[in-house]
C-alpha cells in the first residue's frame, strides 16, 4: 500500500473491508471514487451514514427496517399465524419476490454454526421463542440447505415441537449448499409448496 500517499492508501483500506472486495477491488473502487464530482461522493457517504443511523431490527421479525415495526409485519392482510424463518433479509425478499407467500417472516441473521463458535444464543432464536408465545398455527422453516442450515433447522424443530405447533421445513429442491437468495422464483416456490412435517 506504500505506492499510494496515506488518503488514498486509507481508502483503499476501508473498502477492502467490505465482503468479496479484494485489494484489486478495492484500488479500482477507491479510483472510481476519486474521479466522481464531489457532491456526489458526499451523497454516497451521506447515505451510508443516514442507513446505518436510521435502520435497525424489526421488533416483532427482527429484519432490517427503518420503521419500529416492518411493513409485512404491521401489514394486515399477511396470516401472522404462519411464520417462515429464514437466515437474513436477503433471503427473505428472495420470498417476498415469489409474490405468493402470505405468512410473515423471523430473521434469524446467522445459522448455528458449532465449527465457527455460532450458538443458538448467538442468533435471534429467543426472540422467535417469544412470539411462539401468541396464535402461531405453523413454523416453516427456511434456512438454507447448507450444514449450518440444516443444523439450525433441526435444532429450531426440536425446540417448537414441545408446544405442538406444526413445523414444516421446506423441501430440498434448493441445491445443497446453494443460497436461498440466488435461486430462482419457480424453485423457491416449489421447495415451499413441498414442504415437509419435521
Ligand atoms: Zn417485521
Amino acid at each position: 500500500m506504500e505506492y499510494y500517499s496515506k488518503e488514498i492508501g486509507n481508502l483503499i483500506g476501508e473498502l477492502q473491508k467490505l465482503p468479496g472486495i479484494g485489494e484489486k477491488g478495492a484500488q479500482r473502487l477507491a479510483f472510481h471514487i476519486l474521479n466522481m464530482p464531489p457532491d456526489d461522493v458526499k451523497h454516497m457517504a451521506e447515505t451510508l451514514v443516514s442507513a446505518r443511523t436510521n435502520v435497525h431490527y424489526c421488533k416483532v421479525c427482527c429484519t432490517l427496517t427503518d420503521s419500529e415495526t416492518c411493513p409485512i409485519c404491521s401489514n394486515p392482510k399477511r396470516n401472522h399465524r404462519q411464520i417462515m424463518v429464514v437466515e437474513n433479509s436477503r433471503d427473505m425478499a428472495a420470498y417476498e419476490k415469489t409474490g405468493k407467500y402470505e405468512g410473515v417472516y423471523h430473521v434469524l441473521h446467522g445459522a448455528i454454526s458449532p465449527m465457527q463458535g455460532i450458538g443458538p444464543n448467538d442468533i435471534r432464536l429467543k426472540e422467535l421463542m417469544k412470539r411462539l408465545e401468541g396464535d402461531v398455527d405453523e413454523v416453516i422453516i427456511a434456512t438454507n440447505s447448507s450444514l449450518e442450515g440444516e443444523t439450525t433447522a433441526m435444532y429450531i424443530s426440536r425446540l417448537i415441537k414441545p408446544t405442538g405447533i406444526r413445523v414444516t421445513r421446506i423441501a430440498s429442491g434448493v441445491p445443497v449448499g446453494g443460497d436461498i437468495e440466488y435461486i430462482d422464483e419457480v424453485t423457491l416456490l416449489r421447495a415451499f409448496e413441498g414442504r415437509t412435517e419435521l
